[in-house]
């Protein structure tokens, strides 16, 4: 599945994993759910899969989206959390039907209503942002350090000391930069060096 949607950032935690649907927020912002199907598809990588989505419910879910990032940035920095993301956040919460179910072999399932499921797939992602803003869950906010990312994620590693929202993406991009410049710096020292 993932090979599929090669452009979606998917973490292990389900709420940053949407703020992950826009990219690069303090540089050149990237929407990765420019449509209503690509919110579809991204819901069905997510374990919330529904059966369609209006350009309304995509509004819903991107304000969604836009609150959580607000609050786990705030949390993450240990500011106040802005109200209207509160509330936002609280409205999807408990205006979604979704329910817990325990398959045969052991696993959650999230059953959605087929009426409202992307409001159902909504209330799950919201009540998953609940549990990491309010500290419920092992790990802590962070944001990360690339300067055009300042990503909301959730750091679960034993340190607490990570700093990148995606390894393969931001961390990597760092750890090229850095690269470069120490090259640079070599030049230059071995230029004034022949001096
Ligand atoms: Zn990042």
């Amino acid at each position: 599945m993932r090979t599929r949607f090669p452009d979606f950032r998917l973490g292990n935690v389900l709420a940053t994993s949407f703020t992950a649907t826009l990219t690069e927020r303090c540089g050149n912002a990237v929407e990765r759910i420019p449509t209503p199907q690509r919110l579809v598809d991204w819901l069905a990588v997510s374990g919330l899969a529904v059966e369609s989505c209006t350009s309304v419910q995509l509004e819903l879910a991107r304000e969604l989206r836009e609150a959580i990032h607000a609050a786990a940035t705030a949390a993450a920095t240990q500011a106040p959390l802005p109200a209207s993301a509160v509330r936002i956040i609280n409205d999807r919460s408990v205006q979604g039907r979704a329910a817990a179910v325990l398959t045969p072999e052991g696993d959650r399932r999230w059953r959605l209503t087929p009426a409202s499921g992307v409001e159902d797939a909504l209330s799950v992602i919201a009540a998953d942002a609940i549990s990491i803003v309010a500290g419920e869950r092992d790990g802590k906010l962070a944001l990360c350090a690339s300067p055009t990312c300042r990503a909301a994620f959730f750091d679960t590693s034993q340190s607490r000391t990570r700093r990148w929202c995606d390894m393969n993406t931001c961390g990597n991009r760092q750890k090229k930069a850095r690269f470069i410049a120490n090259q640079r710096k070599n030049e230059t020292a071995a230029r004034t060096g022949d001096v």
